[in-house]
């Protein structure tokens, strides 16, 4: 690898040669090529992570486009996961980029995730995360939720030694009662925010560095960020009860 590529991050402290090695040895999964999936890819791709899987079943469409910075007017009516793959080949042709139109459920989600090194939300739905939660804490993956809704957004990282998504929401959700920003909207600089504070957790757990479990939240708008302190549950249907994929509908 040329070390130009990489040299204004293995200039930091936090990073360094050791740990470009780690990055470029890694396997990142990004499920979901959306707002928040197209940026973490793009960052993650930049990067320099070795091996990259991007998951999405949809196609582009023209409303997706005030946000989703991977995609152009051309791209309309193609596969979002094919199309995020050929633009960030142009980006960075010395790593690994692989992807797949696939819909994640419990079937196939053990599939998808299995030997990565972390895996990356850019999903847009509490089932689907249910879902990586589940197949992420049953085979001992790190992963790192994320979330992005009209002005506010939320990360929390999860590893096999603390808690998980389903210690914070125990139960799904009623389809149809959490806003999307199919009914709600999103500001274009949000998933920016949420993208980027994802992969930097996502970099630590690369790096082996702690991540701490906090639950992050952002309002872009009103410039709050808050944290909460979150614990494990030891009730956890998920990381208490080993209970996988009761809900998966
Ligand atoms: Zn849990």
């Amino acid at each position: 690898m040329s070390p130009e590529r990489y040299s204004r991050q293995t200039l930091l402290k936090e990073i360094g040669e050791e740990g470009q090695r780690k990055i470029s040895a890694a396997r990142a999964v990004v499920i979901g090529c959306g707002a928040l999936g197209t940026h973490a890819a793009s960052l993650l791709a930049r990067a320099g992570v070795g091996r990259i899987l991007i998951v999405d079943r949809d196609r582009v469409e023209l409303s997706n486009l005030q946000r989703q910075t991977l995609f152009s007017e051309q791209d309309i009516g193609e596969p979002k996961a094919s199309t995020a793959e050929r633009m960030l080949k142009r980006v960075n042709s010395v790593i690994e980029i692989t992807s797949t139109m696939t819909d994640v459920r419990a079937d196939s989600v053990e599939n998808l995730v299995d030997g990565a090194t972390v895996v990356v939300d850019g999903t847009d739905n509490m089932e689907t995360r249910f879902v990586v939660n589940d197949a992420c804490v049953k085979l001992g993956i790190p992963w790192v939720y994320g979330g992005a809704v009209g002005t506010s957004g939320m990360v929390f990282p999860i590893v096999p030694t603390g808690p998980c998504l389903r210690c914070i929401f125990p139960t799904l959700p009623p389809t149809g009662q959490l806003p999307t920003c199919n009914t709600v909207g999103i500001v274009n600089s949000l998933p920016t925010v949420v993208a980027s504070l994802e992969v930097t957790e996502a970099l630590k757990v690369m790096l082996g560095q702690d991540t701490t479990p906090e639950l992050l939240i952002i309002d872009v708008w009103h410039g709050d960020l808050q944290k909460i302190r979150v614990k494990r549950n030891p009730d956890c249907e998920s990381c208490g009860k080993h209970h996988y994929y009761a809900y998966d509908r």
